[in-house]
């Protein structure tokens, strides 16, 4: 009989945990995450390198860390708006937070270890979005600046 908490890691649902590249950094969720959304802003574009950010907007009080709390680092931008997370070791991308609202975070679609199951069905901030990366014609809500979170 395997001990509980290494059968708990085999049976953890990949939808629903999730971590950092050089794998430091662990998290999951205690519920699915049900909306999820592109950021085009112009953070998003400098953070991730790309054109835009695919993130899971969650509760926050579903969410834990199961190791590697002292990897992760907190960026909050001078200017007000949610801190990035990050693994200070391998520079992965984690996940956001309100700092006044902690029950406010996005996970990054690409942190989770299998598909999160919800699909990105809007897209924020195109006002901003990357010259080098027209938007796709997909059908996606759009949004000129942020999307309320209610
Ligand atoms: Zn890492
Ligand atoms: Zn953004």
């Amino acid at each position: 009989m395997r001990s509980t908490a290494v059968s708990r890691r085999f049976l953890a649902d990949p939808s629903v945990t999730g971590g950092c590249l050089c794998g430091g950094v662990r998290f999951e969720l205690t519920e699915p995450a049900t909306a999820a959304g592109y950021c085009h802003c112009t953070r998003c574009q400098r953070r991730t390198g790309t054109g835009a950010s695919a993130q899971a907007r969650i509760d926050g009080r579903t969410f834990r860390l199961l190791q590697g709390e002292e990897l992760v680092k907190a960026w909050r931008p001078p200017d007000s708006g949610f801190e990035k997370c990050f693994c200070r070791e391998c520079g992965a991308h984690l996940f956001s937070r309100n700092p006044e609202d902690p029950t406010q975070m996005s996970v990054r679609m690409g942190a989770f270890d299998g598909d999160p199951g919800v699909r990105p069905s809007w897209r924020a901030y195109v006002d901003y979005a990357a010259p080098w990366e027209p938007i796709p014609e997909d059908g996606l809500e759009r949004f000129a600046e942020g999307k309320s979170r209610f």
